[in-house]
């Protein structure tokens, strides 16, 4: 309480003090628009043609398709988004995760509403003790309420995640290393898949193929932002 009234919560976007993201400002996020993304990658405006996930640019990294069946973003990850993120994850406003899943799950397509669980993609632990929780995991429970779909914690604490200075492939291999299922996790038939943002879409392949390794059929990924 003495916390709360030293450092009231303020917008993580204008600084207006009130809420974790205030109307306005949620209001004019950089929406993508459904009808216009690729229905397979959510790339935001690959609906007629995708430069994100066609054959000839997947065969680059040893892929014919995405191995999940669908991904899609509220959001298109500009210096706002990414700051909402940043606020939310680095500066531990956790209060964010429950606004930033209401617009994940707003742009979640119905059917995947029969999905078997809502698990996500494990911070390392060094990130989960630097920053005091996990952040895909609080955006995947608040998901779980949001839709009525089961939480399921299945992927396994990743070993490393220094991406920063890899191209694409290796990101992929790299993170095919690092993803495996929770030792003893029972892996539903269809999965919603839940991060932060996307970026170059190498962890949601890894982990996808993770979950289909272990059995998974279907894999949804939703995060709050793309690149
Ligand atoms: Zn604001
Ligand atoms: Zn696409």
């Amino acid at each position: 309480m003495v916390a709360e009234t030293l450092w009231p919560t303020r917008c993580a976007v204008c600084d207006r003090p009130g809420t974790p993201l205030c109307p306005d400002c949620i209001a004019s996020l950089p929406y993508i628009d459904s009808l216009l993304a690729c229905p397979r990658c959510g790339a935001p405006f690959g609906r007629v043609q995708c430069t994100e996930c066609n054959r000839v640019l997947l065969a680059a990294f040893g892929y014919e398709e995405p191995p999940y069946r669908q991904a899609t973003s509220p959001l298109v990850l500009t210096e706002k988004v990414r700051r909402i993120v940043t606020v939310y994850k680095d500066q531990g406003e956790r209060s964010l995760a429950r606004p930033m899943a209401s617009l994940m799950a707003r742009a979640t397509p119905p059917p995947w509403l029969d999905d078997d669980a809502v698990a996500f993609v494990p911070a390392t632990a060094a990130a989960r003790r630097r920053r005091g929780f996990d952040h895909a995991e609080h955006l995947a429970r608040e998901l779980s309420w949001l839709l009525d779909v089961d939480f399921a914690p299945l992927l396994a604490t990743p070993r490393r995640l220094d991406q920063r200075r890899l191209g694409r492939a290796e990101r992929i291999q790299n993170m095919r290393e690092a993803l495996r299922v929770l030792p003893g996790a029972t892996v539903p038939d269809a999965v919603i898949l839940v991060d932060d943002v996307c970026t170059t879409g190498s962890t949601l392949f890894a982990a996808t193929e993770a979950l289909k390794a272990q059995g998974a059929r279907t894999i949804h990924a939703l995060t709050f932002a793309r690149a």
